[in-house]
């Protein structure tokens, strides 16, 4: 299908560049002409469906780079924890229980979600199921996604069997919607003979499968606290002296193929390493102050010119998949902390919310901005709203007023999957009593144990 969309103002993310009265020419999935409408609609007059965005300001579909998209079922399960008594006491023993249909059935939840927010991809990392899981529910949603397995000591041979299906069968998977990760969860969970494992495992599926443009990349949480090096110790009595970028990096883990989670507890060596070795960050403020696991030093990592994209985390340490409440919280979060309300301009937020967020993805040849030869992952903001009233500068609203309901049409691979606020792919109110019933189940099996 061809479309123009015409007659709004277009925020392209490439440099600071606002085209107002723009239009975009789409031919199947991906961009050919981005210009003045004026000039476009006579160009393009035939063929094209035209979608007038007069009072509408499209942007790039927002990319979330930290998910974990099945937990949505957990969504308000236990909250006002500390991390590790969340996880032991409460999360693990509950995603225990949970089947391959729970896992798809809260990532179609967190899919729906997402594409409502204007987020048009998400890099989720979960436990991985051949006959349903994760990337099956996005392709459903059509949703672009990264899709790992998340990998633990204590299960070698089940992690190295669903690692194996999923780049076999996700990799550059549907319509090139579907990519794949390898997921070491933890240095505290994965100890350093398998994390190095995992590392040689993602080289070699990537010459199975993967491509220079199309890298299988590397997910994993780092430094999420400040007890990491305690954890490490406890559990595989390994010393780590300096800080935790340092510890993977003498195991030789890091490259430019490597987006980890948090980063909260870093030394300057961390830092360091980090450029050197171009790794990149998914920070995650709002999960971050939820579970009180401290502040990450951004400003300090933009300074030195570290990628630094954004995060929900969870549907329950956040407990949304909103990523424009993350856009402000991290825009606000750091002003606040540093005493300087220069630090991190609206744009730049905006920047790691698109352009950033798919170098973090190794995906920025197609998308995170709007031009010629990028794939169409567009969200279309209704600006015709009080919050949105009077208009001066269209980073300042995107940033700091415009809310996730404002996002009116969805656009992924070229294919409208929200238009209007309608979703064209799912059936909305059938998921959630999907999600409805999984709950009612998980919490009976559950009772069942005690
Ligand atoms: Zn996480």
């Amino acid at each position: 299908m061809n479309l123009l969309i015409h007659g709004g103002t277009i925020v392209t993310m490439r440099g600071n560049e606002i085209i107002r009265d723009g239009a975009i020419a789409i031919q199947d999935e991906t961009i050919i002409d981005v210009g003045k409408a004026g000039q476009m609609l006579g160009k393009y007059a035939s063929g094209y469906e035209k979608i007038n965005a007069k009072g509408k300001v499209v942007i790039p579909g927002l990319i979330n780079t930290h998910q974990h998209a099945a937990m949505s079922l957990l969504r308000g399960y236990a909250d006002d924890l500390p991390l590790q008594e969340w996880l032991e006491k409460w999360i693990w023993p509950i995603e225990g229980l949970m089947t391959a249909k729970d896992i798809y059935v809260g990532s179609l939840l967190t899919a729906v979600e997402s594409i409502m927010g204007g987020t048009t991809t998400v890099n989720t990392m979960y436990h991985y199921k051949p006959m349903e899981n994760e990337a099956k529910a996005f392709a459903e949603a059509g949703i672009r996604g990264v899709v790992g397995h998340v990998c633990f000591s204590w299960r070698r041979d089940e992690d190295r069997r669903a690692l194996e299906d999923l780049a076999k069968n996700w990799h550059n998977k549907a319509g090139g919607l579907i990519r794949v990760s390898v997921d070491p969860h933890a240095p505290y969970t994965v100890d350093p003979g398998y994390m190095k494992e995992l590392y040689a495992l993602r080289d070699e599926f990537n010459k199975k499968y993967g491509s220079e443009r199309a890298p299988i990349i590397w997910h994993i949480h780092v430094a999420e606290t400040f007890n990491e090096a305690e954890k490490i110790k406890k559990a595989f009595n390994v010393d780590v002296k300096g800080g935790i970028m340092e510890y993977l990096d003498s195991l030789s883990v890091l490259n430019e193929h490597v987006i980890a989670a948090h980063c909260v507890a870093l030394t300057d060596k961390d830092m360091a390493i980090m450029k050197a070795r171009g790794v990149k960050v998914s920070h995650n403020p709002i999960s971050n102050l939820k579970l009180a696991s401290g502040i990450s030093p951004i400003p300090n990592m933009l300074e030195r010119d570290i990628t630094v994209s954004l995060g929900t985390d969870s549907p329950c340490s956040n407990n949304t998949a909103d990523m424009f409440e993350v856009m402000k919280v991290a825009a606000l979060l750091h002003k606040g902390v540093s005493g300087n309300p220069t630090v991190m301009s609206a744009q730049q937020v905006l920047k790691m919310a698109t352009l950033d967020g798919a170098r973090a993805l190794c995906w920025e040849n197609d998308i995170g901005s709007i031009e010629v030869g990028k794939k169409a992952d567009l969200a279309i903001i209704n600006f015709e709203k009080p919050h949105l009233c009077p208009l001066h500068n269209e980073f300042s609203h995107l940033v700091y007023a415009a809310k996730s309901a404002d996002v009116e049409t969805v656009i992924i691979n070229g294919k409208i999957v929200m238009e209007n606020r309608r979703l064209t792919t799912l059936n909305v109110e059938k998921v959630m009593k999907m999600v409805e019933k999984a709950k009612n189940r998980l919490l009976e099996k559950l009772q069942a144990q005690c």
